[in-house]
C-alpha cells in the first residue's frame, strides 16, 4: 500500500478546517474559555499541511516557511486556548519564541533532513511545554478529556523525536516531507491523529468542566457556600443507606440560629446575612472532611456525621455550640454575636431506615433545646420529644 502525503495532508486540512470553524462558532460563548484559541489553531493547521504538502506543485521558497511557521502558530494557539481554560496569563516565552525561531529554521536550513531535526525538536519543546501546564493544572480538570489531550500530546511527541532520531541515527532515509514511504506517511498519519485526539480531549475538558460547575450551582447554598437543602437530602438518604449496609451509626445535628429575628431587626437583613456566612464557615471548619454541612431552611442548618453514635454527636454539637457562642461578627460598625441550639439524634444498627422520621426526630430534640433554655444542645428522647412538642408555652419555630 502506498499512501500519498499531499492527499492525506488535503484531507486532515478539510477535516480541520470544519472543526476549527465550529469550535470558533461556539467560542462567543464565555463558559468555553480557550476554545477561540483553539479553533485558529486547528485554523492555522488546517492552512499549513496544504501549503507544505503542495512544495512539489506551488513555488516553494514561500510556500514552505508559510506553511513551517502556520504549523507551529497552531500548537502555540492550543497552548494560549489551554492558558485561558486554565484562567492563567500566557506566558509571551511559551507562546511567542518558537514562532520566530521557525521562521528562521525554514528560512536558512534548506537541506530537508536537517530542517526536519531543527522542526522536530522546536515541535517537541511546544509540545513538553503543553505537557508541563496541563500536567501542573490537572487538579482543576475533573475528568478524562485532560489526560485524552496529554495522551495525544504525547503521541505526537513520540513521533517528533522519532524523526530526529530517523535523521540522526539513519533509522530511515527521510529525503522529503513528500517522500514516499510508509514509515513518513505513517509519522504524518499518526501527528494527525493525535491532533484530533488533543481537540477532542480539550473538547472534554470544556464540557467536564462546565458539568462540575452546574453541578456545584445546583448543590451549593448561594449566600453560605455549604450544600443546599437538595444536595443535603440526596446525601442523607446515600449516607443512611450506606449506614444500613455497613451496620455504623449516622449522626444527625439540626441547628438553629436563636433569636435570630432580633438580629435582622436590630442590626437589618444584611447583617442576618453576614451572620449567616459567618456562622456557616464557622461551623464547616470544626466539622471532618467525610461530615457534611447543609442549609435546611432559612437560619437552620443539618449536619451529618458519618460513623457517629449519639454520645459523639453530642461532642461535636457542643464544640459547635461553644465555638458559635465565641464568634464575633462584624458588619458595618456592628459587632453582632449568636448563639445556637442544637438537636442530636443517630440512626444506629438495629433501627429502621427511616429517613423521614429521623428529620422528625431531630427536629424535635431541637425543639427540646430552645424550650430548655436555648444555647444548648439536647438529643433526642423519644418521650421528651413528645413531651416539649406538647408544651403551649413552646417558642416559635419556623
Ligand atoms: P428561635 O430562637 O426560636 O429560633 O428564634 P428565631 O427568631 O430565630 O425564630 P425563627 O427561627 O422562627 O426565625 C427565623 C428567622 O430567620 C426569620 C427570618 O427573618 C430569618 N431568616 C431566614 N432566612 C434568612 C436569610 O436568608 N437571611 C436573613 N437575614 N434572615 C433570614
Ligand atoms: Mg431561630
Ligand atoms: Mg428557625
Amino acid at each position: 500500500m502506498e499512501l500519498d502525503v499531499p492527499s492525506m495532508a488535503m484531507m486532515v486540512s478539510l477535516a480541520t478546517f470544519a472543526v476549527g470553524l465550529a469550535l470558533i462558532a461556539f467560542g462567543y460563548q464565555r463558559q468555553f474559555a480557550g476554545l477561540v484559541p483553539w479553533g485558529w489553531g486547528l485554523f492555522c493547521f488546517a492552512l499549513a499541511a496544504p501549503l507544505l504538502a503542495l512544495r512539489d506543485v506551488l513555488p516553494s521558497g514561500l510556500i514552505v516557511p508559510a506553511g513551517g511557521v502556520l504549523l507551529h502558530l497552531s500548537i502555540a494557539l492550543m497552548l494560549l486556548g489551554l492558558y485561558q481554560h486554565f484562567g492563567r496569563r500566557p506566558d509571551p516565552w511559551v507562546i511567542g519564541v518558537p514562532l520566530p525561531l521557525a521562521a528562521l529554521i525554514f528560512a536558512f536550513l534548506h537541506d530537508y533532513p536537517a530542517r526536519l531535526v531543527w522542526v522536530s525538536l522546536l515541535l517537541a519543546v511546544q509540545l513538553v511545554s503543553m505537557l508541563v501546564l496541563l500536567y501542573a493544572h490537572r487538579r482543576q480538570a475533573p475528568g478524562r478529556g485532560l489526560w485524552l489531550v496529554m495522551t495525544g500530546a504525547g503521541i505526537a511527541l513520540a513521533v517528533a523525536l522519532w524523526r530526529v532520531g530517523a535523521v540522526e541515527f539513519g533509522w530511515v532515509e527521510l529525503t522529503s516531507y513528500t517522500a514516499p514511504g510508509i514509515l513518513q506517511a505513517l509519522s504524518h498519519a499518526t501527528l494527525m491523529f493525535s491532533l484530533l485526539l488533543v481537540t477532542i480531549g480539550f473538547m472534554g475538558m470544556l464540557h467536564e468542566g462546565l458539568e462540575a460547575r452546574y453541578v456545584q450551582l445546583a448543590s451549593t447554598d448561594v449566600l453560605t457556600g455549604v450544600h443546599n437543602r437538595r444536595a443535603l437530602m440526596d446525601a442523607f438518604y446515600q449516607e443512611l443507606a450506606g449506614a444500613v449496609r455497613r451496620r455504623a451509626p449516622l449522626c444527625l445535628l439540626m441547628i438553629d440560629i436563636d433569636h435570630f429575628k432580633q438580629v435582622n431587626d436590630r442590626h437589618g437583613h444584611q447583617a442576618g446575612d453576614a451572620v449567616l456566612r459567618a456562622l456557616a464557615q464557622a461551623m464547616k471548619v470544626r466539622l471532618r472532611a467525610q461530615d457534611l454541612l447543609g442549609r435546611y431552611g432559612g437560619e437552620e442548618f443539618l449536619a451529618l456525621l458519618p460513623d457517629t453514635d449519639v454520645a459523639g454527636g453530642l461532642r461535636v454539637a457542643d464544640s459547635l455550640r461553644t465555638r458559635v457562642e465565641g464568634l464575633l461578627v462584624h458588619h458595618e460598625g456592628s459587632d453582632i454575636r449568636v448563639t445556637i441550639s442544637i438537636g442530636v439524634h443517630a440512626w444506629v444498627p438495629g433501627m429502621p431506615e427511616d429517613s423521614i422520621g429521623l428529620v422528625r426526630d431531630v427536629d424535635a430534640a431541637l425543639y427540646a433545646a430552645k424550650h430548655n433554655g436555648r444555647n444548648r444542645v439536647e438529643a433526642f428522647v423519644a418521650a421528651a420529644g413528645m413531651a416539649a412538642g406538647e408544651e403551649g408555652g413552646a417558642p416559635d419555630r419556623n
